[in-house]
């Protein structure tokens, strides 16, 4: 459990609720007239968030600071968060994708039904209400449709330091621009050809003020609404607009919104005074997105990564998405430990990925249960233990949990170690297996190691050793040699060999494609350039028999190896190949 910290978002919200500022209509989620707003009950939640992606991508782990944030305030304060589609952009998007955000937002543990209401919005249901909008905003002088060419509108918009200049269009009476609108919608122009603006100030200091576009004409298909529209509404006239049909309350979103905001308030009031909208109206709030070393998190060069194969697609394990994360093995408790960590402000800050891997690590330490598994296998022979014998040790499933018990691993005369508990010449402070030396097989027994064989390449093919009968873990004379060695081993008669894929971060730079200290002025840096050819090892290892059992995307602690998880895609029925999530300890740059 993680204890909700006060960030500015969080004394915003407490102080909304207790002014009882958002007291207001329970609306039921299909647009309806003014009356129906104000005949329905009284809504009890009295906060309502939203998470809002545009089906146009799959979910990285920037969305889920939002996704947390959002749901975890409805969570926190008894409210509603309501996931919406905004698909208001025909041509990019997909319902492969609006199949994905359901699944990934899921996976995070976020709940968008509530009390038998599904919550659950596509924005392009509201087309037809999003055109009475913006008929009345032309009906009452503030929108006009505007016939300049696209270059006339970009150098009539002005500059930073220059006022726009008033298109010649501007003052069309209300009754043309109906009718134009009217003919817009009917398919008799080409795309481009007009455009309905806002009419606010062509002069305002706030460049989003100069008659911002609200609806253009694409001939374009719909995922939702096939060719139902040939004009669809701009995404800062369409977002307000879903807002406040949904009785959005607090409408969080990232700082670069924050220059949209008076729009949006403009947009709202000029609708409400229209009495199409209820008061009280959403509040537009904004926080600063997550960055993070060592990843990239903007979609075109995730789709770089994707198109050009530096990756294995979407889910690769090692693309910084929601789909790629739950494959990794990453836990949806270690993404909500690391946000609430790295908390809600409005600084841009760049966040070590250390602190990411240290949130997973301390949740799975918790979460998940122990196994064996040798990844670079070598032969230990005990010589003097007789051939054939099998008999039992006991493991504790999670030293953290004795109520989670222990299981039974066959022990026998021959094992696999680790190649690098042996040493022929140990190095100083060496304490596991060298020639005389004695070392402890975990939840076994003392060994004294005697030798070694070796190939014609004088590479080590097997170990031999003695074990002290009297010694074994659990018994009375467990204690009765000293040792100060303790390694993992599996029985290898009965190991598991299975594939095991070992990843590593994708680039090996924390700010891939940035300029660097000492690049010459006109050097321009890849991304690309960046990766880390070494991000992926697939190697075969040896596991503990019960490994063969693991079902696709549980997870388990390798005793001093890191956290693994049996992959989703690629484990079949008594064959799960198992993916490394995050090493137990941070040994990047060692
Ligand atoms: P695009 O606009 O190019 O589709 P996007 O990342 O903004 O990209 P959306 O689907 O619009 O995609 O995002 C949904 C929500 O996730 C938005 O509210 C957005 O502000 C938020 N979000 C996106 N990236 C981050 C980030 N890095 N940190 C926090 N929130 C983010
Ligand atoms: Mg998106
Ligand atoms: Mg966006």
């Amino acid at each position: 459990e993680v204890a909700p910290a006060a960030n500015f978002i969080r004394n915003i919200v407490e102080a909304d609720l207790a002014a009882g500022k958002h007291a207001q209509r329970h609306w039921a989620g299909q647009p309806g007239t003014a009356a129906d707003h104000a005949a329905a009950p009284l809504d009890a939640a009295k906060l309502r968030t939203r998470f809002p992606p545009e089906p146009n991508g799959y979910l990285h782990f920037g969305h889920a600071k939002s996704i947390l944030l959002n749901f975890g305030l409805a969570q926190q304060y008894g409210g509603r968060c309501h996931l919406r589609f905004d698909d208001t952009n025909p041509e990019k998007e997909d319902q492969e994708y609006v199949d994905s955000i359901i699944d990934a937002v899921k996976w995070l543990g976020c709940s968008w039904e509530k009390d038998g209401e599904s919550n659950l919005y596509y924005a392009s249901n509201y087309f037809d209400w999003m055109l009475q909008c913006a008929e009345a905003l032309i009906s009452a002088g503030h929108a006009y449709v505007d016939s300049q060419s696209a270059d006339e509108m970009r150098t009539n918009r002005g500059t930073l330091t220059q006022p726009g200049k008033n298109s010649p269009f501007r003052d069309r009476s209300v009754a043309e621009n109906i009718d134009l609108f009217k003919r817009m919608q009917a398919g008799e122009f080409a795309d481009g050809q007009h455009i309905l603006r806002a009419k606010i100030d062509m002069a305002a200091p706030n460049i989003n003020l100069r008659d911002p576009a609200i609806y253009r004409i694409r001939h374009a298909t719909h995922h939702n609404t096939g060719d139902k529209y040939c004009v669809y509404p701009m995404y800062t006239f369409a977002h307000p607009i879903e807002d406040a049909l949904e009785n959005i309350t607090h409408s969080i979103c990232t700082l670069e919104f924050e220059d949209q905001r008076p729009f949006y308030d403009w947009l709202l009031e000029r609708l409400a005074e229209a009495g199409l909208l209820q008061r009280p109206l959403p509040q537009q709030i904004e926080f600063s997105r997550l960055n993070l070393t060592y990843v990239v998190l903007s979609k075109r060069k995730l789709i770089q990564l994707v198109d050009e194969k530096h990756v294995d697609g979407w889910d690769d394990p090692r693309m910084p998405t929601l789909v790629g994360a739950r494959r990794r093995g990453y836990s949806a408790d270690g993404f909500r430990l690391f946000m609430e960590r790295v908390g809600v402000t409005k600084n841009d800050s760049l966040i070590d990925y250390v602190l990411f891997e240290d949130a997973m690590r301390e949740v799975m330490n918790e979460s998940d249960q122990r196994r064996i598994a040798v990844l670079d296998p070598v032969k230990l022979i005990i010589d003097n233990y007789p051939a054939g014998q099998v008999e039992e040790c006991f493991a504790p499933n999670h030293p953290l949990h004795p109520e989670l018990g222990q299981r039974s691993i066959p022990f026998s005369r021959e094992l696999w170690i680790e190649g690098e508990d042996f040493m022929e010449v140990p190095s100083k402070g060496f304490r596991r297996l060298f020639p005389g030396n004695m070392a402890r097989l975990r939840y076994g027994y003392v060994v004294e190691c005697t030798g070694c064989d070796k190939d014609a390449d004088g590479k080590v093919i097997a170990v031999h050793c003695n074990y002290l009968p009297e010694t074994k873990s659990g018994t009375p004379g467990a204690d009765s040699v000293k040792v100060k060695g303790n390694l993992h081993w599996v029985s290898a008669a009965h190991a598991y060999q299975a594939e095991i894929r070992l990843f590593e971060r994708l680039f090996k730079v924390p700010a891939p494609g940035a300029r660097r200290e000492g690049d010459a002025p006109e050097l321009e840096r890849d991304f690309l350039d960046d990766l880390n050819p070494e991000s992926k090892q697939t190697i075969v290892a040896q596991l503990e028999p019960c490994l063969k059992d693991a079902k696709p995307e549980e997870r388990f602690q390798f005793e001093r190896h890191g956290y693994f998880i049996a992959d989703r895609i690629d484990s079949k029925d008594g064959q799960p190949v198992f993916n490394r999530a995050v090493t137990l300890k941070d040994s990047w740059g060692k």
